[in-house]
């Protein structure tokens, strides 16, 4: 089977994680400190923390922007549950912003006249959840002229957007937004096997965010409120988490992120190539994008049934995949009080959308295999 997206590990990464196990600490050693420098220089962001998944990412984000109960928080429904998620452990309420059915990414537009009357019932979200869905920035400028006269924090959720651009800089930099987590799970574009961090340009946001992915324990002799009773001495100063990434999985990610331009450029080729050889073809292909990290390539058919396509690409071997099941819908969610219809764009995205095997390790060969079985499916 063709899988929709895959990790790429060289002898490189094998040697750097090899080298952990044999030379130094598993965990809370130098790998960690390193590979958090190489993801702010990278990204462009003054602070980076590097921590367990993605999922723990948007929680810590969350808690260090005081999300809490009786707050609200809004995301798209257009991206994996992760993203509503993290505001609900905090017992937040979550709330959706139907997309724009070009970018597929959260409509600026229905965003302003949401804001519009959630002003006038008083009940404007603490935060919002920037997703930029399959590696394409969302439009952070536009977004935060209209959130930062309300007060309204920004996160960005990067899981599918490391090594993309926006505006001429790296996403990741915090330009517009608070903070910015980022996901290394191995479909992503680079990988740690399960990791995530989260950035931003904030000091006292980056003291909470290691605060909350280490136990809410702090060493640091300015937090604590009594003098230090000596070298073994910590405190305890906030409900936190074991959120850690270990040194073997860090080290993972300093040697791939040597290597995450080269991924995304290889990306980018193979879209070129889909978007050439598919032109032809009854489908919506994504939006032309230079600065795009190409996570997915993601097609809507126009003239056929999904599910019947799906089953005969999977039967042909190629693991095509649906990126996203509207979060609003799920069981979940539903009993929260969200129903089919609430944003239809999301929704009408959804029943159309076909995810094409994307990454950097897939061959000339297997493209075009998918490329050739697709033109005697829909030609
Ligand atoms: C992958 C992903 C996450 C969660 O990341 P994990 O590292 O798997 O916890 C969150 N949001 C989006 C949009 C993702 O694609």
């Amino acid at each position: 089977m063709i899988p929709y997206g895959k990790h790429q590990i060289d002898q490189e990464d094998l040697a750097a994680v090899i080298d952990v196990l044999q030379n130094q600490l598993l965990t809370q050693g130098q790998q960690v400190p390193v590979f958090e420098s190489a993801l702010k220089n990278y990204c462009g962001a003054a602070h980076a923390t590097a921590v367990n998944s993605g999922t723990s990412a948007l929680h810590i984000a969350c808690l260090a922007l005081n999300v809490a109960e009786g707050d609200l928080v809004w995301t798209s429904p257009n991206s994996f549950v992760a993203s509503a998620n993290c505001a609900r452990y905090c017992g937040a309420q979550i709330d959706f912003v139907d997309i724009d059915p070009i970018t597929r990414n959260l409509s600026v537009e229905a965003l302003a006249q949401k804001l519009e009357k959630a002003k006038q019932a008083n009940r404007l979200p603490k935060a919002i959840i920037m997703v930029h869905f399959a590696g394409m920035s969302c439009d952070m400028r536009a977004i935060h002229a209209l959130t930062a006269p309300l007060g309204i924090a920004l996160i960005e959720d990067a899981s599918h957007a490391l090594g993309g651009r926006y505006l001429d800089k790296p996403v990741g930099g915090c330009q517009f937004s608070d903070v910015c987590i980022l996901s290394f799970h191995p479909v992503k574009s680079i990988t740690t096997a399960e990791g995530g961090a989260v950035l931003t340009n904030s000091a006292t946001l980056a003291e909470k965010l290691r605060l909350f992915a280490s136990h809410g324990i702090t060493r640091a002799a300015d937090l604590m409120d009594v003098e230090s009773e000596g070298p073994w001495y910590y405190q305890q100063i906030a409900l936190g988490y074991n959120y850690r990434l270990s040194d073997l999985h860090a080290a993972l990610g300093v040697s791939q992120l040597r290597r995450l331009d080269s991924f995304i450029a290889k990306r980018r080729e193979l879209v070129q190539i889909y978007r050439e050889k598919l032109a032809g073809l009854p489908l919506v292909l994504p939006l032309t994008s230079s600065d795009s990290a190409w996570h997915l390539f993601t097609v809507e058919l126009r003239q056929h049934d999904r599910s019947e396509i799906f089953a005969r690409l999977q039967k042909a071997g190629i693991g095509v995949n649906v990126h996203y099941i509207p979060i609003h819908l799920q069981p979940y969610y539903r009993k929260l009080g969200f129903r089919p219809g609430d944003f239809p764009y999301a929704e009408a995205y959804y029943q159309n959308a076909l995810t094409l095997p994307l990454y950097p390790g897939l061959s000339v060969d297997n493209q075009q295999y998918v490329i050739d079985t697709l033109i005697s499916i829909l030609g």
